[in-house]
């Protein structure tokens, strides 16, 4: 496995392996990396011939101070879980080398960022739009690799994609949970031990939800009326939101046509924690 820090070094070596007719699979991540990176990464490996991780606390989509600088950084671990997961290529820049300059470029992605997480977290998906962008010139991989965790964050990906025409097939990879229904996230490390037995009820949540859709045939609205009285019974959980979306158009919905693919997407904190889960309903 190769580690890069330099953004000309890695171009050098992946223009001579792409010059070899080598397919690249690229899997962009913030480290501190955990199964869920770990199943984009066995997925690529599976895919390509030659896979690329990139690890970047990317400064320009937090919103919070404190989110970024308590964001876990475990470069040794995650090298290790890297090497050991057959990954071929690391790039591990600083946020010097990604930014000589401060970007001047802003993006719009209409509703996708005025909702839920581009709602709550101003300019969040402006950076990245940004960052993403700017790793897929340097890797200039054939396929890129993204979770169901983020579904908004996959859906921003999907038009940056087509809007720029970055000739990348892009991939999805299903959200990868604790034991106890918690999905996982870097975040997660940040939550106390009190906190952490609380965290399932996040998910039991999103599973009661299901249930109010498909079983009880719930209105949206009736819907982000109860799930919040869910939530209330589990000590330290602040509900953010909690929102009935179209799975494809990424439109919260007024009413359900259980035909259709349904998303359903809430964040919360959990004490100075925010973390995030959605539940795909699959039409009939
Ligand atoms: P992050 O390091 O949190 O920026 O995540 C890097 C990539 O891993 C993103 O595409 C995430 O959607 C994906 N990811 C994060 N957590 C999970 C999970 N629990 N299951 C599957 N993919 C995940």
């Amino acid at each position: 496995m190769d580690t890069f820090n330099q953004v000309h070094k890695i171009r050098e070596t992946l223009t001579r392996l792409k010059n070899d007719g080598k397919k690249t699979g690229f899997v962009p991540t913030m480290g501190a990396l955990h199964e869920g990176h770990i199943s984009l990464l066995k997925k690529s490996i599976r895919e390509n011939d030659i896979t690329v991780c990139s690890i970047f606390v990317n400064p320009i989509q937090f919103d919070r101070e404190e989110d970024y600088s308590k964001y876990p950084v475990l470069p040794e671990k995650d090298l290790n879980i890297l090497e050991n997961t057959g990954c071929d290529i690391v790039f591990m820049p600083s946020a010097e080398e990604v930014y000589p300059e401060k970007p001047v470029l802003s993006f719009n992605f209409r509703h996708l960022d005025k909702i839920l997480e581009g709602q709550f977290r101003e300019g969040h998906f402006n950076g990245v739009g940004i960052v993403v962008s700017k790793l897929f010139n340097i890797i200039q991989p054939h396929r890129a690799y993204f979770g169901q965790k983020d579904i908004q964050q996959f859906k921003v990906i999907d038009c940056l994609i087509k809007d720029l025409s970055f000739n990348i097939d892009l991939r999805y990879g299903a959200t990868v949970r604790e034991e106890d229904g918690l999905a996982m996230s870097s975040r997660n490390l940040r939550l106390s031990d009190e906190e952490r037995k609380q965290a399932p009820a996040l998910y039991q949540m999103l599973l009661y939800t299901k249930n109010l859709i498909t079983q009880e045939h719930n209105s949206p609205e009736s819907i982000k009326k109860q799930a919040p009285d869910f939530l209330k019974k589990h000590p330290g959980f602040t509900l953010e939101y909690i929102e009935i979306l179209d799975f494809k158009t990424f439109q919260p919905l007024e009413s359900i046509n259980i035909e259709n693919k349904i998303v359903v997407c809430a964040a919360a904190y959990l004490g100075n924690v925010r973390l995030i889960d959605n539940i795909i309903i699959d039409g009939k």
